[in-house]
């Protein structure tokens, strides 16, 4: 039987939630190990233990790196309580292993058994005198260590773990509650839309789109960003906007350089009622001070005047260097630096205010039936699922010909 060891992140720090934190940590696992093997999930307060048969380590834990609230987690092979079998266990992990020549060592052992035969010391001079013998040229470094080898004794028997992996860090998927994302294309709101997911939030895409003007891509490039995004989560509900009419309303209202404010105040209108229709409490967004005229300290005043629904803006202070870095790190970056453009650029004006009044804007907005105009494009969202394995339609109809 294979095992896993994962030490939780901040939720360690948790108190009378903790056990909401870990079923959400352990429904999350379920999830995506649904269609590879049932496993078996034991949630302990200081650590989460996973048991399976088949399936190989690799397949798991890669699986793992994705799911948020881990801090790291390791493979742990039980082996009965005698010093020799410990040590043939120890030998056996390190010849599984690649080691390079000015490699170190060290031993670590825990005893929650207090009635095994040696203590914690002897067992580090034990286990490490074994292992220094079979490898004479490994150097023992206490300090930094290039490989680490837990002994574990417990009750049950004694557990060895060699290799550690890092995970998101974070809280577990869902434990923050549901907000919905303001998609675009673009490379910052898949940024945004990943950190609040780390920091345990479920999420809904809403992407607004403006067919014709828009192209079919352009939707595809969302949807495929919401797959890489889906991978950190579960599967996720993807709305589709209708946006045209509204743009065109807009041209036909509204002066060039205020039409991206009026555009922005309108998408935060849709996006509050959505908030209600979905029962999600916060909307999240890829906005970061200054990149762009609608992104300046009064640009956005003005555009949030229209809502007093929580708005969620991870990448405020982040600069854009940091987040392609990110989006390089995470796979959103090949997608989101395809060419198809989004509503926002075709419409974009040529030289929009940074500094809007709020007055003015106003008076334009009240020659426009914004009312009908937002309650018609909610009415007409196109919603859809979207998972990690998510194939573009292009694609998996060229695939159903085959
Ligand atoms: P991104 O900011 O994602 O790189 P962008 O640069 O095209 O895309 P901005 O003009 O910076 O978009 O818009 C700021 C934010 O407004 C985006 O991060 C996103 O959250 C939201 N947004 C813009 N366009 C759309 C759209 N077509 N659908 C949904 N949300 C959008
Ligand atoms: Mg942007």
């Amino acid at each position: 039987m294979k095992q896993i060891m994962i030490h939780y992140g901040e939720l360690s720090t948790k108190g009378r939630n903790r056990k909401m934190f870990q079923n959400k940590m352990a429904e999350h696992i379920r999830y995506k190990t649904r269609d590879i093997e049932k496993l078996k999930i034991l949630p302990h307060h200081d650590f989460m233990h996973l048991f399976w048969e088949e399936t190989p380590y690799e397949v798991i834990i890669e699986i793992l790196q994705s799911v948020p609230g881990i801090q790291r987690f390791e493979p742990v092979y039980p082996v009965e309580k005698h010093l020799e079998a410990i040590q043939a266990k120890a030998l056996e992990l390190f010849q599984s292993i690649e080691l390079a020549s000015g490699d170190s060592f060290k031993v670590v052992a825990k005893r929650s058994d207090k009635s095994f035969e040696y203590e914690t010391i002897e067992i580090q001079r034990e286990v490490g005198g074994y292992l220094s013998d079979a490898y004479p040229d490994l150097i023992v470094d206490l300090k930094h260590p290039t490989h680490k080898l837990v002994v574990s004794i417990q009750q049950e028997s004694a557990f060895l773990s060699l290799q550690s992996y890092p995970g998101m860090a974070g809280l577990p998927y869902g434990s923050s509650g549901k907000g919905l994302l303001m998609l675009s294309g673009g490379f910052d709101s898949p940024i945004a839309g990943y950190e609040v997911i780390k920091r345990g939030m479920a999420l809904e895409m809403v992407h607004f789109a403006s067919p014709p003007y828009t192209s079919p891509q352009a939707l595809e490039k969302a949807k495929r960003l919401t797959a890489v995004l889906a991978k950190y989560g579960t599967s996720m509900t993807f709305h589709e906007v209708p946006f045209a009419e509204i743009q065109l309303a807009i041209r036909d209202h509204v002066p060039d350089n205020l039409s991206m404010t009026v555009m922005r105040r309108i998408m935060l209108r849709i996006m509050e009622m959505l908030l209600k229709e979905r029962k999600a409490m916060a909307i999240v967004n890829g906005e970061s001070l200054g990149q762009v005229a609608s992104q300046t300290l009064q640009s956005m005043s003005v555009i949030n005047e229209v809502t007093h629904s929580l708005i969620l803006r991870p990448l405020i202070t982040v600069d854009k260097n940091d987040i392609i870095d990110l989006a390089e790190k995470i796979g959103t970056y090949s997608i989101s630096n395809e060419p198809f453009e989004d509503c926002c650029t075709v419409f974009a004006p040529k030289s929009p205010w940074t500094k809007p009044r709020l007055h003015t804007v106003k008076e334009y907005e009240a020659q426009m039936p914004i009312d009908e105009l937002v309650k018609d494009a909610v009415a007409n969202i196109k919603s859809s699922q979207i998972d990690a394995n998510y194939q573009s339609e292009a694609r998996a109809a060229f695939a159903d010909l085959l």
